[in-house]
């Protein structure tokens, strides 16, 4: 067995299949269409070997799974993390296909891994990991066939990379293979900040369902990095009191409000939140029980389980991470009247620009800022409520609700396009 193999309730996939199979169950899928979409339709494990900076040559695990073919090209994040294992990349891919068709994006679902540590690594190794990786996947991705991002621990140079690596191999300059890149090598105005843009907007319409005031709310957001670093400035931006933010070292916390702005320089310059000294210290796992009403889980998954649930104060969870909160916490949070904005929604915003930059790098034309906020609005608006729609109409939860919507979505697809044998 895999020592980084997770089981139980802290496996991503079994977490994953866990909701899907309620979903299923709620949905009446038919036999057939429950075992095509319970299981992923390609995977694939590359070894990486890289001459270090040293001289010494290293051999690096990744991963690209691609759950989900039926609406489009595979979409979805690669992830550079020491932990990362094909469970959870198997879980992100097939989440990936849930979302995209929530937000009713032409996409199935993918996810890629690479196991490293990228905090440790120089930017030649990061380089070459990449691109060797790239080389290795080379044969299934593509702009009709399978288009990566940035996820943990990736940004948009690595983005630029694996363009690159692809576009000297096809002999074209090829932007639409992956998405993320940086604005003026076919990157999308507004993707950066999109991810957290899209958590704002269901913050938004979540307090205005609940019949709260944002600017009589207090938030705590866990992880300070693309996806808990924006979110934190737009909710402030909203007059929301932001008491708390963590990274990996632990949770900068100030009751009265920290200052978002200053904790963002600090973050560009020092990378860490280590060495701030406005605010108090708080563990991660003391800041996701903080009294506040929003609670923004924005780093990793398997955060909230069956261990911490009943101690979560906030009245609204919105899942910035993929994954925060395991099945069983589910049940608890249900009981204790949570309002969850689950992942596959709350976190769409980043897919959603991710699609409108593969839109304008294969036309060609490039849309100004305004024009992308505006459109992932009008998409965001409409799926969280169409989400909100389907937990009344089935008396569910909004996560499992949000399966449905989009299980439903694939499910039909699928049975259109048929068996092809
Ligand atoms: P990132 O690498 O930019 O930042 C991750 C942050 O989490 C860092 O502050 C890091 O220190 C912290 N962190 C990592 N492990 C932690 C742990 N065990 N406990 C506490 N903090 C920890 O990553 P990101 O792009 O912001 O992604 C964060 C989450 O959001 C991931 O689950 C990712 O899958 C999800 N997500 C990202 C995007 C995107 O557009 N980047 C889109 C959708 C979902």
């Amino acid at each position: 067995m895999n020592p980084n193999q997770v089981l139980g309730e802290e496996n991503p996939f079994e977490a994953m299949h866990a909701r899907f199979d309620l979903a299923a169950n709620k949905l009446g899928l038919d036999q057939g269409l429950y075992r095509i979409l319970r299981t992923p339709d390609r995977e694939l494990t590359v070894a990486i070997p890289i001459v270090m900076d040293d001289g010494s040559i290293e051999v690096f695990t990744g991963y690209r799974v691609q759950h989900s073919l039926a609406r489009g090209p595979a979409k979805g994040g690669i992830r550079f993390d020491k932990n990362v294992t094909l469970d959870e990349v198997r879980a992100l891919a097939a989440w990936m296909t849930w979302k995209c068709a929530v937000v009713n994006v032409p996409f199935g679902g993918g996810k890629g891994g690479v196991v490293c540590d990228p905090t440790k690594l120089s930017m030649g190794e990061l380089e070459r990991i990449t691109r060797r990786y790239t080389a290795s996947i080379l044969d299934i991705i593509g702009p009709d066939r399978d288009v990566p991002a940035p996820d943990m621990g990736t940004a948009p140079q690595v983005m630029a990379w694996i363009m690159d690596t692809y576009s000297m191999h096809v002999r074209q300059a090829s932007t639409a293979v992956v998405t993320g890149k940086p604005v003026g090598l076919g990157g999308s105005l507004g993707r950066i900040e999109a991810t957290g843009r899209g958590l704002m907007l269901c913050t938004r319409e979540a307090l205005k369902v609940m019949e709260l005031d944002p600017a009589q709310c207090t938030a705590a957001v866990q992880g300070a990095g693309n996806v808990g670093q924006v979110t934190a400035s737009y909710l402030d931006g909203m007059n929301i009191k932001v008491q708390a933010i963590s990274d990996i070292t632990g949770a900068l916390v100030n009751e009265k409000g920290l200052d978002v702005k200053a904790v963002r320089e600090h973050l560009a310059r020092f990378r860490t939140l280590e060495g701030y000294d406005e605010g108090d210290r708080l563990s991660n796992a003391e800041l996701l029980e903080m009294p506040v009403d929003i609670l923004v889980p924005a780093a990793t998954e398997n955060v909230i389980t069956s261990r911490n649930a009943e101690n979560i104060k906030a009245k609204l969870l919105v899942e910035g991470a993929n994954g925060p909160v395991t099945a069983a916490a589910d049940r608890i949070l249900e009981n204790n009247n949570v309002f969850v904005v689950p992942d596959i929604l709350a976190n769409a915003g980043g897919v959603t620009v991710s699609y409108f930059e593969w839109v304008q790098d294969r036309m060609g034309y490039f849309w100004g800022q305004e024009e992308v906020n505006e459109r992932l609005e009008g998409i965001m608006v409409r799926a969280f409520n169409d989400v909100v729609d389907m937990a009344k109409r089935f008396e569910v939860s909004n996560r499992i609700a949000a399966y449905l919507l989009g299980i439903d979505r694939v499910a039909k697809i699928t049975k259109m396009r048929g068996v092809y044998a």
